[in-house]
């Protein structure tokens, strides 16, 4: 398999798109990506020739549309390494965690403690807090270095006997950390607790195998993954799902409703009330088809070069601050300019058809950990090129020029 940057870009009509004038220069896939035709045209097919409600049909149409759900299940726990029973189909990465967190709230009482890390995203912040707010559960947060790096001694420091849950990010969205989640989950399982891994941002730009991480949850959603938005994933241990209560009541997740006794459906089905993200999980289905045919290893390599040649092109600036310099880092690139509120840099940058992310990132703990209240950030996919990485460079300078 060969990885060349315009063959990739070559799927992906968007990116021939113009802003301003000039060509579009998407760096902003840490919030969402672009999606290749393959994803386009797989949901439009299912809607032109196949479609229909799923797992209640029996008519013909019925039945395929059932079949490609499943199929995608299956598609998604092969690409983690999962059984298919394993797969939780959610609206989103967020909506997974607000699952995990209220099934294994129901087991949890006053004084228990869940450790999170300062550099979670509120997705994996808040539904913990509802535990905290609800159940008396105590949060301890797990440090992060100057440089950006999980502080291991310290995590290790903060398991106990009352530990019953740890909740880390596998990637950080900000400062692009990639924690070592084999070591974390190892530490966390000597300490008796369960461990779920946000991967909303790893899985991107790294082949998972949940069961060799260990995980007891693996979270994600799918338009990170050039898949189409309003579906993610819960991954979790068969044992593990199985313990858990249902989330949501509604159709499809029962066993057998009568007027005084309800038994609920097994996992995966216990938890997919309703009618599930069915167009979406076909497009997700496709999207892990098309990254299949991409040499992932190579990408993650030419995402990190186009990092590097980025972090060279600002090195010296004496108005630009890095935020997030851990040694393991996927491609994210955040920054302050000196003078500038993050919002208008972003906005100077789209004059010039730079798409960054500016703001908090869903992550203001870590923005107050590093003592700024916004930061700008470039992410890089394996559809950026060289040179749009040097295009950003050098909006950015023209930027700071209006500040300075
Ligand atoms: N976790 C991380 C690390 C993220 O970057 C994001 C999205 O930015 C989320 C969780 C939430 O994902 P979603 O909005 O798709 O539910």
């Amino acid at each position: 398999m060969t990885f060349d940057v315009e063959t990739v870009r070559a799927d992906f009509p968007i990116l021939q798109r113009q802003v301003h004038g000039r060509p579009l220069v998407y760096l902003d896939s840490a919030a969402s990506a672009q999606k290749p035709r393959a994803v386009i045209e797989a949901m439009s097919r299912a809607m032109e020739h196949s479609y229909a409600n799923v797992h209640r049909g029996l008519h013909t149409l019925a039945n395929e549309t059932t079949d490609a759900y499943e199929a995608a299940r299956r598609k998604v726990a092969a690409f983690i390494g999962a059984g298919e029973t394993e797969i939780v189909f959610t609206k989103g990465g967020t909506e997974a965690i607000n699952l995990v967190a209220a099934g294994v709230g129901a087991h949890l009482q006053a004084g228990d403690e869940i450790i999170v890390s300062e550099m979670e995203h509120h997705a994996n912040i808040v539904p913990w807090h509802f535990l905290r707010e609800r159940l008396g559960v105590v949060l301890k947060w797990a440090p992060v270095t100057d440089e950006g790096v999980l502080d291991l001694e310290a995590f290790q420091r903060l398991l106990g006997p009352r530990t019953k849950v740890v909740a880390l990010t596998h990637m950080s969205n900000v400062l692009g950390t990639i924690n070592p989640a084999q070591d974390l989950a190892r530490m966390a399982h000597e300490a008796g607790a369960l461990v779920l891994f946000d991967g909303c941002q790893a899985i991107v730009h790294k082949p998972i195998d949940v069961k060799a991480i260990d995980a007891d949850f693996y979270v994600f959603s799918g338009h990170k993954l050039y898949g189409p938005t309003g579906i993610g994933i819960l991954y979790g241990k068969a044992e593990r799902l199985a313990a858990l209560p249902p989330y949501q009541g509604g159709g499809e997740m029962i066993g057998e409703v009568s007027q005084d006794r309800i038994t609920y459906a097994d996992p995966p089905h216990r938890f997919e009330a309703g009618t599930p993200p069915i167009l979406e999980a076909i497009g997700l289905g496709a999207a892990i088809d098309w990254l299949a045919g991409q040499d992932r290893l190579a990408a993650a390599e030419h995402e990190h070069r186009l990092y590097e040649r980025v972090r060279d092109g600002l090195s010296g600036l004496n108005w630009l601050k890095v935020i997030g310099e851990a040694p393991h880092k996927g491609a994210i690139l955040s920054f302050t300019v000196d003078g500038a509120h993050a919002h208008d840099v972003a906005q100077i940058l789209d004059r010039y058809g730079v798409a960054v992310r500016a703001g908090t990132h869903c992550a203001e703990p870590l923005m107050k950990r590093f003592g700024v209240t916004s930061s700008a950030r470039a992410s890089f996919a394996l559809y950026n090129t060289e040179d749009e990485a040097d295009a950003f460079v050098e909006a950015l300078t023209k930027a700071q020029a209006f500040f300075a």
